[in-house]
């Protein structure tokens, strides 16, 4: 079998992240989170560390010259096969991305606004493990420490009232078009990231099965 070559799309606070995880567990691939990658990058304060915050605290996207160069290197090198996670996010960089590598699919986790904002105000995330937590869907029992290893859980700077908003808007705007240009070329499958986790994941696998 071919090594798979996927991407998931979808609204922030869909559950790409906490999927990504899972499938790429399952199946062997190389994650690949341009969002877990930025915040790393501004964790050890580098050039790109901070060319990147300054953007992302405003909750804007970063420019896609930064973002192509950051990942082209790590696609290349994935010949396992990768899972996109937060890539491409503007028609520009899915252009760019075909110049780099084919996918064989695109994953678009669907979610209403209301939900959205709901799950983005309630996620926390561990320090330790990265694991995803939501307080208010799924908390775990201390609502400060991680349900897998005890981490404590903080809040991102980005899922803070206003700058959700602004996010959901650049989403809207700005990623929601790559639907329509992955349908247009036969890549797009829907999966409803309003059901329970595990059914989300089930789905997932069934697409990427077939
Ligand atoms: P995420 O963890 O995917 O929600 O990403 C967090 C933030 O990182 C976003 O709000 C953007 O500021 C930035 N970011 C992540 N991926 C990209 C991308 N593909 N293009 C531009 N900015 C990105």
């Amino acid at each position: 079998m071919p090594p798979t070559r996927a991407a998931l799309l979808g609204p922030p606070g869909a559950g790409k992240g906490t999927q990504a995880k899972r499938i790429v567990e399952k199946m062997g691939l190389v994650h690949l989170s341009t969002g877990d990658i930025l915040r790393e990058e501004v964790a050890r304060e580098t050039k790109l560390g901070h060319q990147a915050e300054e953007h992302m605290v405003r909750g804007e996207l970063v420019p896609d010259p930064l973002i192509v160069d950051m990942i082209r290197k790590r696609i290349e090198q994935a010949c396992e096969g990768f899972l996109l996670d937060g890539f491409p996010r503007t028609v520009r960089q899915a252009e760019a991305l075909e110049e780099i590598a084919r996918l064989d699919v695109v994953i678009n986790i669907e979610l209403p606004r209301e939900e959205v904002l709901n799950r983005l105000t309630s996620r926390r995330v561990c320090r330790n493990c990265g694991k995803i937590h939501n307080l208010r869907f799924n908390p775990p029992a201390d609502p400060t420490r991680c349900s897998a290893c005890g981490g404590e859980l903080y809040q991102r700077d980005d899922d803070r009232p206003f700058v959700i908003e602004n996010r959901c808007t650049v989403y809207q705007q700005t990623t929601a078009p790559l639907i329509a240009y992955y349908r247009e070329r036969g890549l797009l499958q829907s999966v409803d990231g309003a059901q329970p986790s595990d059914r989300v994941f089930h789905q997932i696998m069934t697409v990427l099965a077939g």
